[in-house]
């Protein structure tokens, strides 16, 4: 069953001048005390929202790219090695959306465009992006404000697949309508209206505590290790529970992309089935790929069913078993006592065996 999240894309349709704008943050203050190492010295990102609270949203999909579109893409300035720094990591989204990056030249139209802290951007803090579609109307759609010749790996990679999530129409995922964050919000105001933020408690509401309404969204799963996750410290919760510097895309990121952007059906029996985690706990009938092939998981361990690749011979794969307390439409199938049926508008038509 894949899962929906459509609220992360929900963020766009709310504001007309929707910026994410992803702050480097001093080491020292916010992460004071965490206990997790990794979100110390995290460049944490804020989202900051132009419009009033009580913008309407009309479609969370109105920022989503074409499926399969080539996505122009080019840099406004930076060097060579932070340039392929960010092109290096951009394209692990091409591995789990269907879409294309085309790199251009600086001096060709393109939908991203990149600028790095430097020349004309010298002042220009913070790393950020438009939303989605958004990026077509800004001539500096996407910025990293602290790149450089000594950033290590880890953090072009962290940073970089964010702001691309954004770019393809993800919000942050600390504002999922379903993530159950238990906000010391007394905590957080106070920490946010220091500097460098200085931020009203209205402004902090909307940035960090709104969340995406359901009623916009197919949220299903809250996912604390997304890519789009902002690094929360123990002391901004009241049950001090913290959530870390996430750097890479998650298994929710991976599978959740591939619903907005789906690749075409090629029959490959592990289309859509999630790599496996050793540190997920799983059940009976749950599926995972594991060194090229998918398996099962049964009482006792896993069962092999195949190479990734092999395509699925069987008509009746992904069609339900009829249901009795259905109705059903013409054109409709169902499997039943290992048959596949199809609906006509007199009764069903046998169409074979299941079974590849
Ligand atoms: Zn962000």
């Amino acid at each position: 069953m894949k899962k929906s999240k459509w609220a992360r894309l929900g963020l766009a349709v709310l504001v007309s001048f929707s910026l994410v704008n992803c702050e480097r943050d001093t080491e020292d203050d916010i992460f004071e005390g965490n206990q997790i190492d990794d979100a110390k010295n995290a460049h944490a990102c804020i989202a900051k929202w132009d419009a009033p609270n009580n913008e309407k949203a009309t479609s969370v999909k109105a920022k989503q790219w074409e499926t399969g579109q080539t996505i122009r893409v080019k840099f406004l300035n930076g060097n060579s090695f932070v340039q392929s720094k960010v092109r290096q990591y951009a394209v692990e989204w091409e591995k789990y959306a269907n879409i294309k990056f085309e790199w251009v030249s600086s001096s060709s139209s393109a939908n991203i465009k990149i600028g790095f802290r430097e020349g004309q951007f010298a002042d220009v803090t913070g790393s950020w992006s438009y939303l989605g579609t958004d990026s077509n109307s800004h001539a500096h759609s996407m910025h990293f404000g602290w790149f450089n010749d000594n950033t290590t790996d880890t953090e072009f990679r962290r940073t970089t697949i964010h702001e691309f999530g954004h770019a393809l129409g993800l919000i942050h995922e600390h504002q999922n309508p379903v993530a159950g964050i238990n906000w010391d919000k007394e905590a957080v105001y106070a920490y946010y209206a220091g500097p460098p933020n200085n931020w009203s408690r209205a402004q902090v509401d909307n940035n960090l505590f709104r969340r995406y309404e359901a009623s916009i969204s197919n949220y299903s799963e809250y996912d604390p290790l997304s890519i789009m996750h902002y690094p929360i410290p123990a002391e901004h919760t009241l049950d001090r529970v913290a959530v870390g510097s996430n750097t890479r895309l998650s298994d929710t990121d991976k599978a959740f992309i591939g619903t907005i952007y789906p690749f075409p059906d090629t029959g490959d029996i592990c289309a859509g089935v999630a790599p496996y985690s050793g540190s997920r706990s799983y059940a009976v009938g749950d599926q995972v790929t594991y060194q090229g092939s998918l398996y099962q998981r049964t009482s006792n361990g896993w069962t092999n069913l195949g190479e990734c690749g092999a395509v699925n011979n069987d008509p009746c794969a992904g069609v339900a078993e009829y249901n009795s307390n259905r109705s059903y439409s013409v054109g409709d199938q169902v499997t039943y006592r290992g048959t596949l049926y199809q609906r006509t508008a007199s009764g069903w038509t046998n169409l074979g065996a299941c079974g590849g």
